[in-house]
């Protein structure tokens, strides 16, 4: 531990891994390379940032260091340190200027859920196109003050495109196992771009993920999957600079896809070290959408959460990005989602399909499980849990390059839902196709 006490960043104290797991809350160094609690196998999280300023003075700190250019006062992640406080040594910092992402509105789209108002918080403004960035810096990170040479993941999507860019970035190594004939070829082509080794397994995710373990053990490889905790201290910020963002005026409501569950765990711990530590006064609610066949976190919270957590076997959405049957952080995600007093909503393929038309209309566009957001929040103030002048930050995840199959598809009306269902194309736009001739073109646009 003392190698900590003589780090080279200043003001803060650095955190310790702690297990999660409330009947053992066993502590780590935080340069242990371990994924789970070695004791009892619970997920793992840094220990909440001890300050050293005040939130007066940090918030006016972190504003200043928007106008500096340095690497990482630009970037929208390691602007906040202090509020990740893990690393000992500022030289360890892999960073693309990730973070920065806008706060978009849109009249449009809010009217289209039945909100006076609604914000969009876009993460697709990422480096790599989606929030796996904001947590990527900081694993890539953790892997360098390490000194590991290899990293890996497993993933079809955003996460090994994420990781493959940052390790390419830091001179480290990528490698991606994915399974086989289960490929997302936008995500898949920015791996191999940024030069990620890629192996494809003939097995299912949980046989891969055994394998990935033990090579990991073997060769020395450090693992980011979406349980590593780092990653989780990184995707805390997305909402530190939202409140940065919004000059700290809490919204009533933050509304995102869940997945794995690591963000919404992420946003939660987030949101509560923000009021522990004085920097916001109240919580907003987390609200959670799901897409209806790969909703086991949905289905879990219909009875808050009292029952036993069943995943779901052969998890089906288009949206890729949150087709998953055993989300690794639930138990994180439902003390975050209780402790704000949130919701959980599940939304099907049409209502996602036509939300992400109504982003796109709207000229912000996003991938399809971000729309999951949008078609959430109607559903919600169609059941009254959300008014309508209520304060709505809703987190766009990816961005809208991510998926252009899905998007021609819907447009001309040849997007089929898992269960080989035509969708309909109720805001479809399709191309037109005209002879080389000026008044019937004309005569098209009148
Ligand atoms: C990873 C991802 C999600 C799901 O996030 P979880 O942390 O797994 O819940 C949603 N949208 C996009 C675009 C993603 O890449
Ligand atoms: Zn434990």
């Amino acid at each position: 531990m003392l190698e900590f006490l003589h780090g080279i960043i200043e003001g803060f104290m650095p955190s310790v891994l702690v297990c999660f797991n409330p009947a053992c809350r066993a502590k780590y160094a935080v340069t242990e390379v371990i994924y789970n609690c070695p004791r009892c196998g619970g997920l793992l999280e840094a220990t909440k940032p001890e300050l050293t300023q005040t939130p007066a003075q940090l918030k006016k700190l972190w504003r200043e260091r928007r106008m500096n250019n340095t690497p990482i006062d630009q970037s929208g992640v390691w602007r906040y340190r202090e509020f990740i406080n893990f690393l000992d040594s500022e030289s360890h910092i892999v960073t693309l200027r990730e973070g920065n992402t806008p706060l978009l509105v849109s009249p449009k789209a809010a009217r289209y859920a039945g909100l006076d108002h609604v914000v969009f918080k876009h993460q697709g403004f990422n480096p790599t196109g989606s929030f796996k960035d904001n947590g990527m810096t900081c694993g890539v990170s953790q892997a360098m003050r390490l000194k590991m040479q290899r990293v890996a993941c497993v993933s079809t999507g955003n996460t090994s495109a994420s990781m493959a860019a940052y390790a390419s970035a830091a001179g480290l190594d990528p490698i991606i196992f994915i399974p086989n004939g289960n490929i997302s070829y936008g995500k898949l082509a920015q791996a191999l771009e940024y030069g990620a080794k890629t192996f494809q397994v003939d097995a299912n995710f949980d046989q891969i993920l055994a394998l990935v373990r033990t090579l990991a053990e073997k060769l020395g490889i450090y693992l980011l999957n979406s349980i590593n905790p780092f990653r989780i201290e990184g995707q805390k910020t997305i909402m530190v600079e939202l409140m940065d963002q919004r000059d700290w005026k809490v919204p009533d409501w933050v509304v995102l896809p869940g997945g794995n569950l690591g963000n919404v765990s992420a946003f939660g711990k987030a949101l509560r070290e923000m009021l522990e530590l004085g920097f916001i006064d109240k919580l907003p609610r987390l609200a959670v959408i799901q897409a209806a066949d790969s909703a086991p976190f949905y289905t879990f919270m219909q009875d808050g959460g009292k029952g036993e957590f069943h995943s779901v076997t052969k998890p089906e959405t288009l949206a890729t990005a949150i087709k998953i049957g055993d989300p690794i952080s639930w138990p994180k995600a439902l003390l975050e989602v209780t402790t704000t007093g949130g919701v959980v909503e599940s939304v099907t393929e049409q209502e996602i399909a036509d939300a992400k038309a109504q982003i796109g209309a709207a000229g912000i566009g996003c991938e399809p499980a971000s729309a999951a957001t949008l078609a959430g929040i109607k559903k919600l103030i169609t059941a009254g849990v959300m008014k309508q002048d209520a304060d709505v930050v809703a987190v766009l995840t990816g961005n809208v390059l991510k998926d252009p199959d899905y998007i021609y598809k819907y447009h001309t009306g040849a997007l089929d839902s898992p269960h080989g269902k035509r969708l309909l194309s109720t805001y479809g736009n399709r191309p037109i196709i005209v002879p080389n001739d000026p008044d019937r073109i004309a005569a098209l646009l009148n």
